[in-house]
């Protein structure tokens, strides 16, 4: 009997510390789970049974003696953009070919720290570079997910796509993800599940294969904003290894979970209400505005009238800080080497051949509003634009304690339809992009089904530092939403 595994965190390390199971009997069936799925569903990118096992009998060598952390004995799957000490770590680019490296990201020590067990690496885009897992060099995810009537391939979106299935598919208990501009949120909102960035600098990015790092924020995948809530306190705090890092207490996100929204004032975005946007997305919007004045907060419409720029300040930023960080990938110290008559054509033969399109784009477009002649006509007029879309937190947090939205402007798409297409790409991130560009925490929880019976999420934004509120405003969205519907499982 393996049905345990589509119990909570929660729920499932209650039962391990009073021994109803064993982390070895949960480890071994989430691991038999995992592989089993991978032909049909390919979210895993690595797996390592000896290491799994091994923490899972220091698990329970730590509960039989009635010790262990937060998370003990739970298997946790992690965005391969993490470093896991001695697993092949890639950021799912054929440039990174082999890495293992000799340590352990900050994240993922904190999550082992609290007893976490390690259950395998996830797919993803590409560098995190992409809305659909269709950029990574392992092939992309596949949603477990199905639109009513249709056997066709779903994206689970990106790029934390594996993560988010793994969850989704209760091969799991929680995963890792980064979010740039919208990769924890928007594949939560198409799998079912929740996803949360916290604070930028609550969690620690040493480790974590670098993307955009003024943008890049770890955070949790979970099937409940409790488990999210236990994840993200586990995942947050000071690191005297990461410059941007918060030098600052992590207050109880667990309690927040559970704590009364009443007289919280709700703010809703007028700049949200797009153009084309499906009314099934509309109707569940004001749904989540009616759910929550039932809750007893107080709705005020506000805005925030720098969003429109928000995209195009993103992809310019976005590639700037990508194009420098990935100049480390030369074929000289670690991965892919593609030997050629001389140093430069090694360099131009390795890195021509080590990344995919996407992660060439991003370098053009990023050395690009760089370069001399351009810098101050995009990249300094993207960090003015930025600026002013930070204000305009500032200003609607005067009115209001959290701002409701939509996650994502549509259900998950089917594979392919939008691969040839940067831009309508890019648009999936229009509601998630902002909490990046600001630095702000936000989550994304499920509560809902599009009229082809896909989940769709709605999107918490809060200010800086103030967690609390947004694990509380999902709490209540997700009580109020009671969404149990699980994807039929095919796989
Ligand atoms: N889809 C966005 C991009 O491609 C966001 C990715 C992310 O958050 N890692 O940049």
């Amino acid at each position: 009997m393996t049905d345990f595994l589509t119990l909570s965190l929660a729920d499932i390390t209650a039962k391990l510390k009073a021994r109803e199971l064993s982390a070895t009997d949960v480890a071994t069936a989430s691991l038999d789970a995992a592989e089993a799925s991978q032909g049909a569903l390919n979210a895993f990118t690595a797996f390592d049974r000896d290491k799994t096992l091994a923490m899972a009998k220091a698990s329970d060598e730590r509960l039989a003696k009635g010790e262990g952390g937060l998370i003990e004995g739970a298997p946790i799957a992690v965005k391969d953009l993490f470093a896991v000490e001695g697993v092949s770590t890639t950021a799912c680019s054929h440039i990174l070919d082999g890495f293992k490296p000799p340590y352990e990201s900050t994240v993922t020590t904190k999550l082992w720290e609290a007893g976490g067990v390690f259950l395998g690496k996830t797919n993803m885009d590409e560098f995190a570079m992409g809305s659909s897992n269709e950029t990574s060099y392992y092939g992309n995810v596949i949603n477990p997910w199905r639109a009513k009537g249709s056997d066709a391939k779903l994206t689970p979106g990106g790029s934390s796509g594996g993560s988010a299935a793994a969850v989704a598919a209760d091969l799991c208990f929680g995963a890792t993800g980064t979010d740039t501009g919208g990769s924890i949120r928007q594949p939560a909102a198409f799998t079912g599940t929740v996803g949360v960035k916290a604070t930028y600098g609550r969690a620690s990015r040493w480790g974590a294969v670098a993307f955009a790092s003024s943008l890049d924020h770890p955070g949790p995948f979970a099937k409940t904003v409790k488990d999210a809530a236990i994840l993200m306190q586990v995942m947050s705090g000071h690191d005297p290894k990461e410059s941007t890092s918060l030098p600052l207490d992590v207050p109880d996100f667990i309690a927040a979970a559970s704590a009364s929204v009443k007289g919280k004032r709700i703010g809703v975005p007028k700049e949200y209400r797009m153009d084309g946007m499906p009314a099934e997305i509309e109707t569940l919007w004001q749904q989540g505005v009616d759910w929550l004045k039932a809750a007893g907060c107080d709705i005020v419409d506000v805005s925030l009238p720098h969003t429109k720029y928000a995209l195009p300040t993103y992809y310019i930023i976005n590639p700037a800080e990508a194009s420098s960080n990935l100049a480390r990938y030369d074929g000289m110290r670690y991965g892919l080497r593609v030997e050629g008559q001389d140093l430069t054509e090694t360099y131009e033969k390795t890195r021509g051949e080590g990344f995919g399109h996407e992660v060439q784009r991003r370098i053009l477009m990023g050395t690009y509003v760089l370069s001399a002649g351009y810098y101050d006509a995009y990249y300094l007029k993207a960090l003015k634009v930025r600026r002013r879309i930070l204000e305009d937190f500032d200003k609607v947090f005067e009115s209001c304690d959290a701002l409701l939205t939509p996650s994502t402007p549509s259900g998950a798409f089917e594979l392919g339809s939008k691969s040839g297409d940067p831009i309508s790409m890019y648009l999936n991130d229009i509601f998630t992009v902002t909490a990046n560009i600001a630095g702000v925490p936000a989550l994304s929880v499920p509560a809902g089904l599009d009229a082809s019976g896909l989940p769709l999420g709605l999107q918490v934004i809060t200010p800086a530092l103030d967690e609390e509120t947004m694990f509380s405003v999902g709490a209540a969205l997700e009580d109020a939403a009671a969404f149990n519907h699980k994807p039929g499982k095919w796989w």
